[in-house]
């Protein structure tokens, strides 16, 4: 302990505090800084990224917003029209009823982290290429690595079948924990899918308590 806090400690304790809460112990504040630095620069250099032609369409790049230090994340397809112009992650309809599932948990977006596999708008909203995929893979990659969350939740099968590198379908992944990289995924369905079919929204609840259990005990 630093001395000036050891003698401010004392000084409180002598006038009869007793209790102290703190919010988070230096080191961790320190990886809080950390992650916030490492990310801010990885989206600097994904800002500029030519790898694929989806820069070509693009208006905006969306690499992810939240908390650098979430114990979960979200990572969906690829940017919609409202995302590009906007640059920032599931800001429309289906990005509406995200924010609504993540206060269900009990928690807020800026409390997680979302982000995409592509971070392209691909044009019309079409499915994103194979070529793409794999172009983009080492930004989301990065991104689990600096962020560190306990959970990671896919939305949809694309982004569920493009992060475990599986053809297995999403009705058969869905609500079982699947790994990447050493951290539990759950892939759920997107969203999008559940504005189409809202009777399947129970489902989606199911796999968000089960997500709710591991971040609650981590
Ligand atoms: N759908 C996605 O998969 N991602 C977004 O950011 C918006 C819609």
């Amino acid at each position: 302990m630093n001395k000036r806090v050891k003698l401010l400690l004392d000084l409180e304790r002598e006038s009869g505090m007793e209790e102290y809460f703190f919010c988070a112990s230096p080191a961790k504040r320190g990886a809080s800084v950390d992650a916030k630095s490492e990310l801010e620069s990885l989206a600097r250099r994904v800002a500029s990224c030519t790898r694929c032609d989806l820069h070509k369409t693009r208006r905006n790049v969306v690499f992810g917003s939240g908390s650098p230090t979430a114990k979960l994340m979200f990572i969906g397809e690829a940017p919609g029209e409202d995302e590009d112009l906007q640059g920032a992650p599931f800001v429309g309809r289906a990005g509406g009823l995200l924010t609504k599932i993540i206060e269900a948990m009990g928690l807020k977006r800026e409390d997680v982290y979302i982000a995409n596999i592509l971070k392209c708008r691909p044009p019309n909203n079409r499915a994103p290429l194979p070529t793409e995929i794999l172009e983009c893979e080492e930004n989301v990659r990065r991104q689990v690595e600096i962020i560190k969350p306990k959970v990671i939740c896919t939305l949809g099968k694309f982004a569920s079948q493009a992060l475990l590198r599986t053809q297995t379908p999403i009705s058969a992944l869905r609500g079982k924990f699947q790994e990447y990289n050493g951290i539990k995924v759950m892939p759920t369905f997107h969203p999008a899918y559940l504005l189409r079919n809202p009777q399947d929204k129970r489902l989606v609840w199911e796999d968000m308590k089960k997500i709710r259990k591991v971040i609650q005990d981590a």
